[in-house]
């Protein structure tokens, strides 16, 4: 006869689940939160992931408008997502797919196919049980791999909107269902000042609580942002109003940076709470030590250098996000306070770029789509290629990067992409043949990870240390390799290749301290940890040039 004894049985490892709702208003920092719980339950050796569930129509952000939605984020498997997802990544140094992003028009999508299909049996389908089953089935979904100990949901959008409902309510049967050990609500809320009566008011926090009650859902944990400290007396208040434990009203404070958001929460120990609150006990001492290294490079620069931006959206700052951060990392790796000026590409043309581009120390140039400010972009690639200038040129930024050296150096002046002059005789980016194809099925851009091999010495190559690299691409132009044997024998060597189609990936000029254009997005792969090589030696390259006392204006004057 078999005996079993207890520690036998392997029990299923049940992965444990964290809602984060918003109260009171959008724009709180769900995604900040969120990102700081995952960093800190990492750091007790947990596995942990983030997804995110949008409450709007579309299918994907990929077809909003920056202005709407700020910047899309790109997966490595093509997913185009909402930009609380880099944030994910960058803070957890994890990589999320589709899954990790869902919005209510993808769950409507499903469900009208499954119902065109005739999947229901004949049944009337409604937004509770389908709709809400397909929810739970999203949300469950990566949970179901077994790879992580902690799933985190954030549900965008605010509690009270009508959107918001069905998420609720599926958040509402889960809890339910997989029991209040193993799935929190963490409730984000805002703790207005009034500065007539100078006191801080927990009012529009009760209404929000009673509205996510009304749905049957109390929270575990309430997160209250504030300008200023909150005190016992406010919390115990809050705490009794809002029905949730005394220790579990958190105070998030307004930061200096959003990196500061894991440390502060951490002093309050947060972390001990949720794994309380999940039963996840004996795990190892918190090691946040990385992070806490990177923070005091961050705060503590040895010097500065100021880096100008072209793009077309330079008034909203979501709309670069990824870019933004990925210097906030290389800066704080070199201990280099990098500022931004914004520069809208508008703006420029041939006769203003002296004065528009006087005391940078490098130009990156934005992705984008469509006409709007192109030709702004080539008068200022004209001036750094010109001048010596380091530059960094990112997907259509690279594409004008190759216009640029056709029309000046190449003498082909009406060169130009077929996306924003069809008719043009010099087609130096172009759709390519298989692209045409994809357009016909409806999917018309290359999204996703792809393979670049490097050329080896090249200064692409030196900044990664490898000649194989994976970076992620969201374009449908391409560089014409028709014209490829031209560019590079007046001077422009293509330094990355994709090795199955034979695209070229990167360029870059030799006679130039640092002149650099990217095909892919290499914004959607740095992290705070681990910050994108290319974006350091970018901001090495405009050290140097500033340390060689080579800003933009004195250069001018020799050459
Ligand atoms: N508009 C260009 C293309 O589609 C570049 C896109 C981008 O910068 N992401 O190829």
């Amino acid at each position: 006869m078999i005996r079993f004894t207890i520690s036998d049985i392997r029990l299923p490892k049940m992965t444990k689940y964290i809602f984060v709702t918003g109260g009171v208003t959008s724009s709180l920092g769900k995604g900040i939160v969120a990102s700081s719980i995952g960093v800190l339950l990492q750091s007790r050796g947990l596995k942990v992931t983030i997804q995110k569930f949008d409450p709007y129509i579309n299918v994907d952000p990929g077809t909003l408008n920056p202005y709407e939605h700020g910047e899309c984020y790109v997966t490595d498997d093509g997913a185009e997502t909402d930009l609380d997802l880099g944030h994910y990544e960058r803070f957890l140094n994890i990589s999320t797919s589709q899954a990790n992003n869902v919005t209510t028009g993808r769950v409507y999508q499903t469900v009208i196919s499954k119902e065109r299909e005739g999947a229901y049996l004949g049944k009337t389908v409604q937004v509770i049980p389908h709709i809400t089953d397909e929810i739970k089935r999203c949300i469950l979904q990566l949970g179901s791999s077994g790879d992580y100990d902690v799933i985190i949901t954030e549900l965008g959008g605010t509690v009270g909107d009508i959107e918001s409902l069905p998420y609720v309510e599926s958040v509402r049967q889960l809890k339910w269902e997989l029991g209040s050990t193993n799935a929190i609500v963490v409730h984000l809320t805002l703790i207005p000042y009034l500065s007539t009566a100078k006191e801080l008011k927990t009012k529009p926090t009760q209404h929000s609580v009673k509205e996510l009650s009304r749905n049957g859902l109390t929270p575990d944990l309430l997160v209250c942002r504030t300008d200023r400290k909150l005190g016992r007396d406010m919390c115990s208040k809050l705490a009794r109003f809002c029905n949730v434990d005394q220790n579990s009203v958190i105070e998030a404070i307004d930061a200096a940076t959003i990196y500061d958001v894991p440390i502060l929460l951490q002093e309050q120990q947060i972390e001990q709470i949720i794994l309380a609150k999940l039963r996840l006990s004996s795990l190892q001492k918190s090691d946040i030590s990385e992070w806490k290294a990177f923070l005091k490079k961050l705060k503590n620069p040895d010097t500065h250098i100021e880096i100008g931006l072209v793009g077309k959206y330079i008034e909203l700052q979501d709309a670069y996000k990824s870019i933004l951060e990925s210097f906030i990392h290389a800066g704080a790796r070199l201990r280099c306070r990098v500022s931004i000026r914004p520069i809208h590409s508008e703006d420029l043309d041939q006769e203003n770029t002296t004065e528009k581009l006087a005391g940078l120390h490098g130009i990156l140039v934005a992705p984008g789509f469509g006409n709007r400010g192109v030709e702004g972009k080539i008068a200022a690639i004209r001036y750094v290629r010109e001048n010596k200038i380091p530059f960094f040129g990112i997907c259509l930024g690279m594409q004008c990067a190759v216009i640029e050296f056709a029309r000046n150096v190449m003498g082909l002046s009406t060169a130009h992409s077929r996306e924003m002059e069809p008719e043009t005789a010099y087609p130096i980016i172009d759709m390519m043949e298989e692209q045409k194809n994809i357009t016909t099925k409806g999917g018309t851009m290359r999204l996703g990870a792809y393979d670049c091999d490097l050329v080896a010495g090249s200064k692409i190559q030196k900044a990664y240390g490898s000649t194989s690299i994976q970076e992620r691409h969201r374009h449908r132009y391409e560089l014409n390799n028709q014209f490829l044997e031209q560019i590079e024998s007046a001077g422009l060597s293509a330094t990355g290749t994709n090795p199955q189609s034979g695209l070229v990936e990167a360029v870059e000029l030799e006679d130039h301290p640092w002149f650099v254009g990217v095909q892919f997005h290499p914004e959607f792969k740095s992290r705070v940890t681990k910050p994108h090589p290319l974006f350091v030696a970018f901001v090495k390259a405009a050290m140097n040039f500033k340390s060689n006392g080579s800003e933009v204006r004195k250069n001018q004057e020799q050459y």
